[in-house]
């Protein structure tokens, strides 16, 4: 048999490529094939020591705290230029490694990434404090400085734009960062740290240390040296994490879970309601902290709405992520497509009616076929808990009250939408809906200059938009004593 030689990465640390101090590695797989496409270095307690001091010292004694704003700005530019001329390869990594559809990843991941270094660069030389007239016998003003250390934690979804989330702000600050990529999504994250050096970022301001979360993770997180842990991820892992960061009065920043509702009123346009509440719940196979997973219903549309959502379901094309015209790929992994048909049976034994789909497809890879349950009551744990696959559960609703009531009865608050041709309902009931975005009318669109984040079970804290520098930025007062001795 022919012996193919794998692509091998390292970690990133202090601008150089390095092996794990153990030598460990580990393999990341294609999920539409279930086969390996690379080998990667996995970093240990030891090598997140070592980014850690080395985003340290490029804080404290590198070029990088002497550089002037607008000069991080350009540099971030530069990172949004290199990743916006090689965007097809881009695109076809995070494809490869994440099971993606090739298609999305274009015209959403990269194209947001680039749109987010844009965005921050943009901010690098206007973060400042103000000059606040506390008294008249003293100059008193604030100053915005970095925070320090991030320790950015991501997961596997998207894994280079999330990163970014981070990274972008955190630059624009003026600080350093550790990323740790999800195991099971290493690569773009890995890629991009070459262009990062191109595009002119000393060495040590990014680092990079693919691994496990129980151990690289842990140790990124229990690292004295991190000033703030930007953890985007599950609920129980954020716990954990606000948890170990108490310890050390370690500021997080954390977006979490959710369990979105979608609320579908009979004066809707259906036809847009229907399109859009499908790719709301199905699209990146349903791998979305905000997927509209949760779509209420007014009665008297129901049986129709139910109809034409599966209607729609049956037609998408699921199937190799690198045909542009495939619309879902598979998920992540083996344990993820296990998890997801364990809440199929449970939907079914708690009652709900599965009207379609919820099948393996193929033979190989973790291709899953878009369900959708109906007649799913409101306690039912397919209705309360995230799926995190392509499984839409539909409730029925009565009126304005019991939608908003079943809407805010889950632990999370991350998104909402409203779909009516009535302006005065559904901005009443954006006010009244517990989550951190409403949609009106539509499903889904984000843009990094509108802040993104929720309450409750959906995490602390706000990413994207101007809010993030708040993240990455510590205040400080200058107090003057202007008092002159009396003549
Ligand atoms: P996860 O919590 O298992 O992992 C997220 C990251 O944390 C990974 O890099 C993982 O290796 C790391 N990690 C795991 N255990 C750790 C530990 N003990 N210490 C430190 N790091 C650790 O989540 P996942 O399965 O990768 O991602 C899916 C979850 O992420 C879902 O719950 C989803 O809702 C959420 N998510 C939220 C948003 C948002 O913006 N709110 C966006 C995307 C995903």
């Amino acid at each position: 048999m022919k012996r193919i030689n794998m692509p091998y990465y390292r970690l990133f640390i202090n601008g150089k490529w390095v092996d794990a101090s153990d030598k460990k590695t580990f393999p990341t797989m294609n999920p539409a094939t279930g086969e390996m496409i690379a080998t990667v270095a996995e970093a240990s307690a030891v090598d997140v020591g070592y980014a850690v001091n080395a985003a340290r010292q490029a804080l404290d004694s590198g070029p990088w705290g002497k550089m002037s704003a607008s000069q991080r700005g350009r540099i971030l530019m530069n990172l949004a230029d290199l990743l916006q001329s090689n965007a097809k390869e881009m695109s076809l990594l995070e494809s490869m490694d994440a099971g993606k559809p090739i298609s999305a990843v274009i015209r959403q991941d990269v194209a947001a990434s680039v749109d987010t270094l844009q965005y921050y660069a943009g901010w690098a030389d206007k973060i400042h404090g103000e000059v606040i007239p506390a008294r008249k016998d003293a100059l008193t003003y604030t100053l915005r400085e970095p925070v320090g250390v991030v320790a950015a934690i991501v997961p596997w979804n998207f894994p280079l734009m999330i990163a970014l989330w981070k990274i972008a702000p955190a630059l624009a600050a003026g600080c350093t960062v550790v990323l740790k990529p999800a195991a099971l999504t290493p690569l773009s994250a890995l890629r991009m740290a070459e262009f990062a050096m191109e595009a002119g970022v000393p060495a040590g301001v990014i680092n990079i240390v693919p691994g496990s979360g129980r151990i690289t993770g842990n140790a990124l997180v229990e690292h004295p040296g991190v000033n703030l842990i930007s953890f985007t991820g599950s609920v129980e892992v954020g716990r954990g994490i606000m948890h170990a960061a108490a310890d050390g009065f370690k500021r997080v920043a954390l977006e979490l879970g959710g369990k979105s509702a979608n609320l579908v009123f009979a004066d809707a346009d259906l036809d847009a309601a229907v399109k859009a509440s499908s790719s709301g719940v199905f699209f990146n196979s349903g791998q979305v902290c905000s997927a509209g997973s949760r779509i209420l219903v007014e009665n008297s549309i129901y049986d129709e709405f139910v109809e034409r959502l599966v209607d729609r379901a049956r037609t998408m094309r699921v199937g190799d992520p690198l045909n542009p015209d495939t619309h879902m790929g598979p998920v992540i992994s083996e344990l993820q497509r296990d998890r997801v048909l364990e809440y199929i049976e449970i939907g079914q034994k708690e009652g709900a009616t599965l009207v379609s789909g919820g099948q393996k497809v193929g033979e190989k890879g973790y291709f899953l076929s878009p369900a959708v349950f109906a007649d799913v009551g409101h306690g039912m744990r397919i209705s309360q808990e995230e799926i995190f696959g392509p499984v839409a559960s539909v409730l029925r609703f009565k009126d304005e009250n019991d939608a908003v009531e079943m809407a805010n009865g889950t632990r999370y608050g991350l998104a909402a939408a409203v779909w009516s041709q009535d302006v005065g309902r559904a901005h009443a009931l954006s006010a009244r809906l517990k989550a951190g975005t409403v949609w009106v009318n539509t499903y889904g669109p984000t843009d990094i200059r509108l802040p993104w984040g929720g309450s409750g079970d959906s995490g602390v804290g706000r990413e994207r938009g101007h809010e993030a520098l708040e993240h990455y930025t510590e205040p400080k007062v200058v107090w003057v004593n202007l008092a002159r001795k009396a003549a």
